[in-house]
């Protein structure tokens, strides 16, 4: 039996937990909590006391620490509020536990369905949820993926230096000392001072003569910093990647020569003996090197080390990030505000005008114009303008291809040119423009290009800069909704159909599916009626990818759009959920009948297909359907989803080329569908 010191390693949480910035917690061998988490977000906290989350919440967590520690290794998993958690095991000597942390959303669009949907299912109320969400953290993939390693290997160093603690006590104390020094470095400060804490730490525990730090660029190793005996004389030695530099690299480990030729073949000053290099590792890759003089490093001190510059080395991309981030949250500002302009705007012509104005003010420019497509499509008019005279305004018309706003229109790519006098575009020079710089964005519904907004002339006279190209970018997508909303376009029609369709099989998409769905969960609710929902998924839809090509494979998708239509009935909604996955709505169906719609889709998709089309390596082109009812099955919106996907997971278990309809009993109902053995057809 050990023993663990849970202070020591709590200490430990909490500091790694602000460090990377993801909440924490430890959990035990039999799957109990030992350190409940640190660090964690408002939002999720407020969920898991709500009457659904704390239930579904444990579920979460249990399901996938088993899953974890099955597979033995780390696992990123979207959980309950949609946010992002990760799974590490770890076994020391006979001891099992599991670091949960995380807590965070990886998009913009995670979070908005959240908020948009799931709220109410927490019961939480919108000025609930505004003063909970502060503070919730977007983040991308490798960032998390990257905080698990590192969190990892420190945590697994802190519990077997545990126990072995009576010899390693030093070494316990060494490397939690520096953790805590480095989470001094707040997120605040500049990211070199990660650096000058690295050096100055090795410098003060280990007895260096002398410490550097050198930063990659390509394939040569620049001093950032540099302290002790050799200061000056190592700032002005770049390292050049070979022999024992390359090797370093390669292998990602820490590498020692005293070898007097290898030396003087990095450069080095007469009076250096022995150096030990080590990696500075972010996102697994060599991002720097620590150059320690001089100095005798025993194994067990140079695996600490080994793992400060490491974490060193997250830590300088994390703060880097953070005042990148910082930067863009002033931007972010400034585009909430001008997004919530344009929405009160429902007369065309003042939302041009905004549209433009708002434009011209983020970019901190001059001149600016306004174009719309016009009904015929091959042509854009100008509708607002800032800096061209007005009678002008009204006479131009640009033709697709021609000019900047014709090639963005032709395009649909948004451009920026640092100098138009360079012609590297090939257009003609404009002398009208004070600056040789611009901005010209398409607007955009769906994949048709609507319109081109461009920017031009700023007002200091500088270049545009790629934040303002960014800025302009992300605008436009909101100026863009906000036109596709007004009357000029909402007579159109067309162009909402555009928006609410997936492009390839003309079904509805994602976006209209989870509204109709969260429309029709409360009609239901509010009239006491039932309806089902259907999940689709064609079997072994990959090999006939892999061996038809992905053209022909969305021929198929097409082919089962229009099959499944056919077999419809006019109140039915289907969607294309996403890839090879389609959702049908069903209202006012009962389990029976809907497995009846159901059946006639999946037998009409197999027999009306196409012999002339290869069917490797299948005889027939199959799909499976997972059928969940409301309100029998799930009350709410995740709920029947979840059932309609798992009884879909059924049917493929079963042996695909089937519907199951949900149950909760222990043997599935009956329902499989499969024309061998079934009277149904
Ligand atoms: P299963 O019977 O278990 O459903 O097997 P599967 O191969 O159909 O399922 P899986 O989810 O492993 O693979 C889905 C494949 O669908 C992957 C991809 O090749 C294909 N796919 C997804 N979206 C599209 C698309 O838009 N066009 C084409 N051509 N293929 C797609
Ligand atoms: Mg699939
Ligand atoms: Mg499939």
């Amino acid at each position: 039996m050990h023993y663990l010191d849970i202070e020591s390693v709590s200490s430990l949480q909490t500091i790694l937990a602000n460090l990377t910035g993801f909440s924490l917690a430890l959990y035990g061998e039999k799957r109990e909590v030992l350190l409940p988490p640190v660090n964690e977000n408002k939002l999720l906290s407020v969920v898991k006391a709500s009457s659904h989350g704390s239930g579904e919440y444990d579920d979460f967590i249990r399901e996938n620490i088993e899953r974890a520690h099955r597979r033995n290794d780390v696992s990123i998993v979207k959980g309950p509020a949609g946010q992002y958690h990760f799974f590490i095991p770890l076994r020391v000597e006979d001891s099992v536990y599991t670091l949960v942390g995380g807590g965070v959303y990886l998009s913009e669009e995670d979070r908005r369905i959240f908020h948009a949907s799931d709220r109410e299912y927490h019961g939480l109320s919108p000025s609930q949820l505004k003063s909970v969400c502060s503070g919730i953290r977007i983040s991308n993939y490798s960032d998390i993926q990257d905080a698990c390693r590192n969190i990892r290997s420190i945590f697994y160093l802190m519990l077997k230096a545990h126990y072995r603690s009576a010899t390693n006590e030093k070494k316990h104390r060494i490397l939690k000392t520096s953790l805590g020094l480095m989470s001094d470095v707040s997120l605040g400060r500049q990211p070199d001072e990660v650096f000058t804490v690295l050096i100055d730490l090795i410098l003060f525990l280990f007895n260096a003569e002398s410490v550097s730090v050198m930063v990659r660029s390509n394939d040569i190793f620049l001093p950032r910093k540099t302290t002790g005996r050799f200061k000056d004389q190592l700032q002005a030695v770049p390292f050049r990647m070979t022999g024992i530099v390359s090797m370093t690299v390669e292998q990602k480990r820490a590498c020692y020569t005293e070898d007097f030729a290898a030396l003087l073949k990095l450069g080095l000053p007469e009076d250096v003996s022995s150096v030990h290099l080590f990696p500075v590792l972010a996102e697994n890759s060599v991002v720097g090197i620590v150059n320690i003089v001089n100095s005798f490093i025993r194994e067990e001190d140079a695996e600490i080390i080994f793992e400060i510059c490491r974490l060193s080395g997250f830590l300088f991309r994390l703060v880097e990030l953070t005042t990148m981030y910082k930067r863009y949250l002033k931007e972010i500002d400034a585009l909430n505000t001008a997004a919530k302009r344009l929405i009160p705007v429902k007369e065309p012509d003042m939302l041009y005008e905004t549209i433009l104005e708002s434009s011209v003010h983020l970019a901190g420019a001059e001149k600016g114009s306004l174009m719309l497509v016009e009904d015929d499509a091959s042509c854009l008019t100008v509708k607002a303008a800032k800096g061209i005279h007005k009678r002008l305004q009204s006479e131009i018309r640009i033709m697709e291809g021609e000019g900047v706003a014709g090639w963005v229109l032709r395009e649909g790519m948004p451009l920026i040119v640092e100098d138009i006098r360079k012609n590297e575009w090939g257009f003609t020079e404009r002398s009208k423009y004070r600056t040789s710089s611009f901005i010209s964005i398409p607007l955009k519904i769906g994949e048709k290009t609507i319109g081109v907004l461009n920017i031009s002339d700023k007002l200091t006279g500088e270049v545009f800069s790629e934040e303002d190209f960014l800025l302009l970018r992300s605008f436009a997508s909101y100026a863009s909704i906000a036109l596709e909303r007004s009357n000029y376009y909402s007579l159109a029609g067309q162009l909402k159909e555009l928006s609410i369709t997936d492009s390839l099989t003309g079904l509805f998409n994602r976006r209209y599916f989870e509204e109709r769905f969260f429309e029709e969960i409360h009609r239901s609710e509010r009239h006491s009626l039932s309806f089902s929902l259907a999940m689709l998924d064609i079997d072994d839809f990959k090999l006939f990818n892999d061996s038809e090509g992905h053209l022909a494979g969305d021929e198929v998708l097409k082919y089962i759009a229009n099959m499944a239509k056919e077999c419809l009935r006019v109140s039915d909604v289907i969607a294309r959920f996403g890839g090879e996955e389609f959702t049908i709505i069903m209202p006012q169906t009962e389990k029976d009948e809907a497995l009846l719609v159901a059946e006639r889709i999946r037998n009409s998709i197999k027999e009306n297909f196409p012999q002339a089309w290869n069917l490797f390596p299948r005889s027939a082109l199959t799909v499976s359907i997972g059928i969940a009812t409301f309100p029998h099955d799930g009350k709410d919106r995740r709920e029947l989803i979840r059932y309609a996907d798992k009884a879909l997971y059924r049917a493929k278990m079963e042996g695909k080329d089937r519907t199951v309809l949900w149950t909760t009993q222990e043997a599935p109902m009956p329902s499989s569908q499969n024309p061998r053995n079934s009277s149904i057809s």
